[in-house]
Parts: structure tokens; sequence; C-alpha cells
């Protein structure tokens, strides 16, 4: 590979390229900035929680702990961090509130943050080349021209993430999309890829992902498959958010890229055609 774009760093050389069935995206941060920015709304919020028991940390030791609790959780469903955040009220002293209340009043915050982006787009305002991590389109035309099939798992709520990829203009190249349900237990990533994998009786290297978060990298790399983390810096919807790609080389990302924007070279790559 002499002439791979500079915005394509191969992280594990020797990586295996070629031969993939099934290729799965997360949603919000890779394919979908309309969620752009969750993460200073879950992260006030779980820090403002946490002064609520009296603990005597500052706000600045609360931030630095929620934030890592924030990375580290990125990619599950919003009901397991709220589970992380009702464990950490208790482990301070304080009966916290269910679970399940923690998250309505962030989907609440949530809301207010995104709506505007949402009506912009129902209403045609906005155009969702606009909304999307720039060359999402690309990338999914020339998947779907290579016959494989393609799946969206998210840790967002099921109908959001269906409504939202039908405002982005997305929804036809997915052959299914697997969102957090409020029977949260039937629904997580690594039962995605098991199902996907066991139902097509394929291997795991038969697998290829791309994704923004830790989970979703890693549990790829378990079952052998290939992950390429999408390190967007999600606010200028271009060029790489280091922290990002830390993240995701911790998590064992193959290959690490800004956006799509090279997808005109990154998927003959990927898939061995060079
Ligand atoms: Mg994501």
């Amino acid at each position: 590979m002499s002439n791979l774009s500079p915005n394509i760093e191969i992280v594990r050389h020797g990586h295996h390229r070629g031969g993939f069935q099934h290729v799965l995206f997360d949603f919000d941060g890779t394919l979908s900035l309309i969620r752009e920015g969750w993460q200073q709304v879950m992260i006030p919020l779980l820090v403002r929680t946490l002064q609520s028991t009296n603990t005597r940390e500052t706000p600045e030791e609360l931030t630095k702990i929620v934030e890592e609790f924030v990375a580290r959780t990125t990619g599950k469903q919003t009901i397991y961090q709220m589970i992380g955040l009702a464990d950490m009220v208790r482990e301070r002293g304080v009966e916290p509130k269910d679970p399940l209340e923690y998250k309505r009043e962030y989907l609440d915050l949530l809301w207010e943050r995104i709506k505007d982006r949402i009506h912009a787009l129902e209403s045609g305002e906005v155009a969702p080349e606009k909304m999307i991590v720039p060359g999402s389109y690309e990338v999914l035309e020339l998947l779907k021209a290579r016959g494989v099939r393609i799946y969206v798992a998210s840790g967002t709520d099921e109908p959001f993430v269906k409504n939202e990829a039908r405002l982005l203009k997305m929804d036809h190249y997915f052959d299914g999309m697997y969102g957090a349900r409020d029977d949260y237990k039937s629904h997580s990533k690594k039962i995605v890829i098991e199902r996907i994998l066991k139902e097509n009786s394929v291997p795991g290297h038969a697998l290829l992902t791309f994704g923004d978060g830790y989970v979703e990298i890693e549990n790829t790399k378990d079952v052998g498959g290939v992950a390429v983390g999408v390190a967007t810096n999600e606010k200028t919807g271009e060029g790489i958010d280091e922290w990002k790609r830390n993240r995701l080389i911790q998590a064992g990302a193959d290959v690490i890229i800004p956006e799509f924007r090279d997808a005109g070279t990154l998927v003959p790559y990927l898939f061995g055609e060079d």
C-alpha cells in the first residue's frame, strides 16, 4: 500500500483484508451528526447528580470521574450509563433514583439540544448532507456495490435511530437497524454481532465494522472482525479528534479515519482490491 491517503491510518499492519460479507455501522458520531454534543449534555447532568449527594469531591474531581466513565461506556445503551450513574450515587451514600428516571431526564435535556436540528431536517430547511459525517453516502454506496449486507447497531433508542436514518436519507442502505429497546437486556452490539454471524453461518472475519465508540470496536475485535475507528471531530465535521483516536486505538481499531471523505481509497483498500 504505497499510495494510501494520508487520511487513512493503518494501526494494525497486516490486519486481514477482503472477504467481508456483513458490515456494521454505529450510528451517532459515525454516520449521523444529529446527536452531536450529547456528551456535553450527559457529563454536566451526571456531575450535577453526583454533587447533589453532598460528596466532598470537587466539581473538577467529579468531572474527571464522569468524563472517564462516559468515555468507557460510549456506544452502550443509555440505560447502562444511567445504571452506572445510580451506582455512583449509591457509592456516595445516597439512594439513587430509578435509572429509567435518570434516562428520561437526560433525553429531555438532549432533546432541547437536538430538536431544532430534527425540525430543520423534517421541514427540508437543512439538507441531510449537512448533518452526516462527510462521505457517508459514498462509503455506503461503495459497500453496497460489493454486495455486502449493511446494518446499523446503536445504543440510542431504536425508534429514534430509524427516524433519524430516514431523515438523513440513508435508511434504504440498511438490511437491519438495531437500537435500544425498553427490554434493554435483549439488545447490545455484542448480541447484534453474534446474531448476524450465527444467522448467516459466517465466521467473525466476515465482519467489518465502522464506529466511533469503544464498544463496537471491542466487540468486533472479540469475534475476529476488522474494525475501522471513525475519529471524526463532530463539531467541525472534518479532521481527527485526537481524544477519540486514542480511545479507538486502545479499543483495538485496525484502521483510523477522520471521516469517509476518502471512501474511494478506503473501501478498495479494505477489500484488498489493490
Ligand atoms: Mg457513536
